[in-house]
This record gives structure tokens, sequence and C-alpha cells, in this order.
């Protein structure tokens, strides 16, 4: 019995199993398999059974109920990998997290970019600066009316909040694309800590930014 309510895609899934997310937002999704006991069958599942079939398939659009098409027409009985113990109280101590981040989140050096809000970039190595961060929404603080440019993965590590989906706290993951506009508010006395991915690279605007971006690095 998990008390985790929101998860990624499907289709989120299915690529974290075939290897094909960015490195950031596969970080984001490991985090979540380490408290969901769900997701990480799901992935099993698909490592067990998906591979091939991924691969020959053409993308679509996938059904919610795909996964269990895909195991009753295999007709397989996948291993199951339970994580050991989901803590919820200290997600960002699961790998792969806890290697990011040089200590404890009580330590991160928060840079505060509006009222009530700050975020905290994790430095690595092989994806760009920003791609991999934290946010800090003090309790109360309602986020501006934002959409997302291509697919973000925003997992709660503290805390709550709520906008237009519905309840979000611990554990919870949102898989939001860029069709997506809503308004996040912290819930509580906590502050709200999310990890966010956000695809790579940047969506330029301009003719003159997408002519640049392969010589700048971005
Ligand atoms: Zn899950």
């Amino acid at each position: 019995m998990s008390s985790v309510r929101h998860h990624p895609k499907t289709q989120t899934l299915a690529d974290f199993a075939a290897g094909r997310l960015d490195e950031a937002r596969a970080v984001v999704v490991a985090t979540h398999l380490g408290l969901c006991a769900d997701c990480t069958k799901a992935v099993s599942d698909f490592e067990s059974v998906g591979g091939h079939l991924l691969e020959t398939t053409k993308p679509v659009e996938m059904a919610h109920d795909a996964l269990e098409k895909i195991l009753a027409r295999a007709d397989v009985t996948a291993n199951v990998i339970v994580p050991a113990s989901p803590a919820l109280d200290q997600p960002e101590r699961n790998l792969p997290l806890s290697g990011f981040l040089k200590g404890s989140i009580d330590d991160v050096k928060w840079k505060r970019v509006a009222p009530g809000l700050s975020q905290s970039v994790i430095e690595a190595q092989g994806y760009r600066q920003g791609v991999l961060r934290l946010l800090k929404i003090e309790p109360g603080t309602q986020m501006p009316k934002h959409s997302h440019s291509g697919n973000e993965l925003t997992l709660i590590l503290r805390g709550a909040y709520e906008d237009e989906i519905g309840d979000f706290g611990v554990g919870d993951l949102a898989d939001l694309d860029g069709e997506y506009t809503h308004t996040p508010k912290a819930k509580g006395d906590e502050p709200c800590i999310c990890l966010i991915a956000t695809a790579a690279p940047l969506k330029f605007k301009t003719l003159a930014g997408r002519i640049a971006q392969p010589f700048i690095g971005l």
C-alpha cells in the first residue's frame, strides 16, 4: 500500500526502462521508483518484455492499460523488484539523487528567484546547467500561472502543493508537457521542496537563437 498518488506517464516509464530519457529526467524517475513499488514493478515489466517490442514498434500514444495488454499478450511473470524501504520522510537519501546532493537537503544553498520562491541548481556532469534543480515554495505561496516548454518532471521531496490537477505530496510526480498551464500553491506549514527536470535542449523562439544554439552549447 503506497501513499503516492501521482505517477509518471506509462510512456515515461517505458522510455526510462528503454534508456531513452536524458539523465536529468532519469534521476527524477529513479528517485520516484525508490518511493513507489507500483512504478518499480512497471519498469521491471517493461525491462523484461518491453525491450524488443518497443524498439520494433512505431512510437504511438499509449493507452493507460497498454502495460497490462503487453503483459497479457506476452504471458510473462515479471521479476518484481520492490524497494527495500521506501523512505518517504527523507526521499533524497535514495540513489541516485543522494549521489548528486552533497549532503542533506537541509544544507542546500538556496537562491531566491521570486517572493516565496527559491531554487538550487544541482551541479552534475553530462547535461546543461539548470536542467536538474530543486525548487522551494514557501508555505502559502502561489506560483504565477505558467506553462511548460517541453516535457517536465516534478517530484515532491518535502511538503505539499495543490494545483489544477490535484494535491501533490512527498513521492508524487507531476509529468507535464508543453500543453499544460497551471498555478501550484504550497500547502501546509512547511516549505514545499520539489526536484525538477526540464527536457533539454532549450527551444528558442527566434531564428537567430536557433542558428546560434549549436555554437553556444545549449
Ligand atoms: Zn509511481
